[in-house]
């Protein structure tokens, strides 16, 4: 189907549709999965995305999950879901594109006759986010980093952080900015409510992670009005505050060997050594000191690391109960 012609309008009442969109992205012809449910009742729209970076699978098995076992006729309003966003990044098993080397990512709003990238952007903002009435976005550590298992909000916008205390990850982290580039801008542009995730990645799914977003997606669905039941609490989140973008955490100021000297969620004060950089000799090539008083909130899993790569995010952690 051309992303010109989908309209969810026209998906019958209480049924669901897994649809392509097929669509010029450069010279190539791209092909992305959609899945839509359209209740009996008019309502909400809660719109998805996962594996917008192609190494981050726990948003892809939840969301099938979600769908398979999703009953049209039990919810108002409607859920479209775009559970593989970056299918060229997804069969490389790569965070970025191989099309273009572009992070998905840093390219919306994206544009009709842009890069692949940018086309893809543009078909995913005109197709899933526009519609929202709510918008979550299921990141992860993927290949090469290590994330909590969180919900990422904007502070500004109070339905967020409703929604990411819905959603009952162990861990939700509070944002001031919302950097360009991303789907989140995307949808504030649009004012449009959101919310994002991250898990521990490594390349695989952590049934503990997969349960966690399983219910995430059902209780954000109830916080969104899309399912009528009870929300399922989670455990009391850890609490963290700060600026969530990994475009600026510690860098690699060389290519070499990392040795992490700090646990995920770990405490520390501003100035200790958090890790060092090994070249291939073994020498030390550099050391890396905690920024601030906080917890390490993003940590470098794969040693091989490339100058310019980010290794570490330090947060705030709130004392306050959360
Ligand atoms: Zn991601």
């Amino acid at each position: 189907m051309n992303p010109r012609d989908f309209d969810p309008g026209a998906i019958p009442a209480g049924t669901k549709r897994r649809l392509w969109l097929e669509f010029p992205a450069g010279a190539l012809e791209l092909r992305l999965p959609l899945l839509v449910a359209r209740g009996a009742e008019p309502g909400p729209v809660l719109s998805m995305t996962a594996c917008i970076h192609g190494d981050e699978y726990e948003g892809v098995g939840a969301i099938f999950d979600f769908f398979e076992t999703l009953d049209p006729e039990a919810i108002t309003g409607s859920v479209i879901a775009a559970p593989v966003a970056n299918p060229p990044a997804f069969h490389a098993i790569s965070r970025t594109s191989p099309l273009d080397q572009a992070n998905l990512a840093r390219v919306f709003p994206g544009r009709d006759d842009g890069t692949p990238s940018e086309a893809l952007a543009a078909v995913l903002d005109g197709c899933v986010i526009a519609h929202a009435s709510f918008f979550l976005d299921l990141h992860s550590g993927g290949v090469r980093y290590w994330m909590p298992t969180m919900a990422g909000y904007y502070t500004e916008d109070p339905r967020s952080l409703a929604a990411a205390r819905a959603f009952g990850a162990p861990v939700i982290w509070g944002h001031p900015v919302i950097p360009p580039g991303r789907t989140l801008s995307c949808a504030q542009a649009r004012g449009i409510p959101f919310l994002y995730t991250e898990a521990r990645g490594a390349g695989r799914i952590d049934p503990a992670d997969a349960a966690v977003f399983a219910r995430g997606i059902r209780n954000v669905a109830r916080y969104a009005g899309v399912l009528r039941d009870a929300l399922e609490p989670g455990p009391k989140p850890v609490h963290l505050m700060g600026d969530g973008n990994t475009d600026r955490g510690i860098e690699a100021s060389r290519d070499g060997f990392l040795v992490p000297e700090v646990q995920p969620l770990e405490a520390v004060r501003k100035g200790r050594r958090v890790g060092r950089l090994l070249d291939l000799d073994g020498s030390v090539i550099e050391e890396y000191l905690a920024p601030v008083d906080g917890v390490a909130a993003m940590i470098r899993l794969a040693p091989s690391v490339r100058a310019g790569e980010p290794l570490f995010l330090f947060a705030e952690r709130l004392a306050e109960a959360a």
